[in-house]
């Protein structure tokens, strides 16, 4: 299981600060949650994790390896995007196995794969069928499909699950944490809904105009949030 360390991690778009003076520390097997209002900055440091954004100071480290200046593809981690991003002329079968023979991986070891995650997020009646074919929900486990069968170091989703109805959401949450617990993976699950944070995540992060204004478990920030923002953002007396 992976860890993932942030150092003095500062983001400049032009002159305009993003992300200020970010450190963080992310423990192995955590499912941790980015909280926090729209614009605060969850989708840049996560991008910047992902290596889909440079850094403009400080260092990220996974497994106490430096990433920072890594080409995404050698970081070992995978996203998955809000809008699942899945090949419409594809099916399942060939979306979850095309990154894999991009990389050269032998028919063998991809079909092997692909068959584990999809028994994983049981979509094995799915494989054959095209995105159009799929609800919701269905496309977002493909999306999730993808990124498991990278087998990475990491998970990372940034808001996954704002484009589904109230029910598939909930229903998801419940899909997600026991994916999580199965998979006994580092995740980082980026939102800006209260509720997801606080049922999801083993350790939430709340953020605030590109900093951390407090880590803690879902219950100890509920409990005993550290500043104004975090009791007013979540909603409990400070
Ligand atoms: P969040 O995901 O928390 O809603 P973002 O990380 O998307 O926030 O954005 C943080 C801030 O950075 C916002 O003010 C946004 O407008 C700005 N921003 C994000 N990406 C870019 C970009 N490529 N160029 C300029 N500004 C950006
Ligand atoms: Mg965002």
């Amino acid at each position: 299981m992976t860890s993932i360390v942030l150092k003095r991690v500062s983001k400049k778009f032009g002159t305009t600060s993003v992300i200020s003076d970010l450190s963080l520390a992310i423990d192995p097997g955590e499912f941790t949650v980015f909280l926090g209002p729209s614009g605060c900055g969850k989708s840049t440091l996560l991008r910047m994790i992902a290596g889909l954004e440079d850094v403009t100071s400080g260092e990220i480290e996974i497994e106490g390896q430096r990433i920072d200046r890594a080409p995404p593809g050698e970081r070992g981690v995978a996203m998955v995007f809000q809008n699942y991003a899945l090949y419409p002329h594809m099916s399942v079968r060939e979306n979850l196995s095309f990154g894999l023979k991009n990389i050269g991986m032998p028919k063998a070891q991809i079909d092997e794969r692909v068959q584990a995650a999809a028994r994983m997020l049981e979509m094995d009646a799915l494989l054959e069928r095209r995105p159009s074919q799929l609800s919701g929900g269905q496309r977002q486990r493909v999306a999730i499909g993808r990124a498991i069968v990278k087998e990475p170091r990491a998970f990372l989703f940034d808001e996954p699950l704002s484009n589904l109805d109230a029910a598939l959401r909930s229903r998801t949450r419940v899909e997600l944490s026991r994916l999580h617990q199965r998979m006994k993976a580092t995740m980082i699950f980026v939102t800006h809904d209260q509720v997801e944070a606080m049922t999801m995540a083993t350790r939430i992060v709340v953020m605030n105009q590109g900093r951390v204004e407090q880590v803690g478990t879902p219950l100890g920030i509920y409990r005993r949030p550290a500043t104004r923002f975090v009791a007013g953002f979540i909603g409990s007396p400070a």
